[in-house]
């Protein structure tokens, strides 16, 4: 690493944490013009609530599965200078503002701290099993100790399969996004001791990657919880929508965006694609507050939008935004 390189890494908190906190009351994005208003919900069959970053929540009205679960969102401050833990009053209090009282499982897609700070407890208030990485039981373990040993079902590297109710959710083999900033490569590779809150964000690292795939017989989903794919990995699935992570796929090389679009969105073939993971992470999660999208430099939510414009323009599929605590039926429209 040259010595600017070096310089930029070490500073690069500050930068973060001075446009977070600055950015925090302004839209940088005009995000109107990409959120497309969503199809009426439908009485029956799978219904998906949206809560911010990759957090969401499927139900058919009898099983309940949800993604990640990361809802009490850190301060810009103690993410990048201090330590972070889950906060329980904030975690009870979306779980309320979302009418959640029980999920059968949550499914971690990888084991950062935007993803799986919160999922022990949020498992823990709402007697769900949780499926993760060998990486993220030691998240689980640090933060419940042996309270939930049995609730915690271990995925290995290559992947896994589950059935619960009416739904089959299989974790299959991906990649991560790019580490484009320094911190980013401080929180790669695997975790291999438990993981005690309060602790430093940076040791909530990567682990395996997975995207998830969810399949009902009222309809079929992919969520991707970073933008990156494993090649060929996703050719034997479909899906009716997909919930694309796009963190950072606006700082990406066309190169990657395009392995990302083909290995992802062209292999299961879905006719929505909902954008997930561009939404600040350090503001609270508020119902009936707007989320805002992550502010330049930490990421480009425009210039990934603009991808996804260009890659459906002219063709049947449709990009659908979704706000915090918003909810869409699953399935072919
Ligand atoms: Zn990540």
């Amino acid at each position: 690493m040259t010595a600017p390189t070096r310089l930029l890494a070490a500073c690069l908190p500050a930068i973060l944490t001075t446009c977070l906190v600055s950015c925090a009351g302004t839209s940088p994005l005009d995000v109107a013009d990409w959120r497309a208003r969503p199809a009426p919900v439908r009485p029956d069959g799978v219904k998906v609530t949206f809560l911010g970053n990759t957090t969401l929540l499927f139900s058919d009205g009898e099983t309940s599965l949800m993604i990640d679960g990361y809802v009490s969102r850190p301060g810009a401050f103690p993410t990048f200078f201090g330590k972070i833990a889950p906060h329980e009053g904030r975690i009870q209090q979306a779980l309320d503002d979302a009418g959640i009282d029980r999920i059968d499982a949550i499914l971690v897609g990888h084991s950062h701290y935007d993803h799986a700070l919160d999922t022990p407890i949020v498992a823990r208030r709402t007697r769900a099993k949780v499926m993760g990485s060998t990486s993220y039981a030691q998240v689980h373990r640090g933060t419940l100790g042996e309270e939930h040993p049995t609730d915690l079902i271990v995925i290995p590297d290559g992947g896994g399969s589950r059935r619960f109710g009416r739904f089959t959710v299989t974790f299959v083999k991906s990649d991560h996004v790019t580490a484009i900033h320094g911190i980013q490569e401080k929180i790669e590779g695997p975790i291999t001791a438990p993981v005690v809150p309060p602790t430093k964000m940076t040791d909530y690292k990567c682990g395996p990657v997975f995207a998830i795939h969810i399949a009902h017989p009222d309809g079929s989903a992919l969520v991707t919880t970073t933008a990156g794919a494993e090649e060929k990995a996703l050719d034997d699935f479909r899906a009716d929508t997909v919930f694309l992570g796009i963190g950072l796929l606006g700082r990406e090389t066309p190169c990657n965006q395009e392995k990302y679009w083909r290995e992802v969105v062209e292999a299961v073939d879905p006719a929505v694609i909902v954008p997930v993971h561009w939404d600040s992470l350090t503001t609270p999660l508020a119902k009936g507050t707007p989320l805002k999208p992550l502010p330049k430099p930490f990421d480009d939510v425009g210039a990934a939008i603009d991808f996804l414009k260009a890659k459906t323009a002219g063709t049947p599929r449709r990009v659908v935004a979704m706000d915090a605590f918003e909810t869409r039926s699953l399935g072919r429209e």
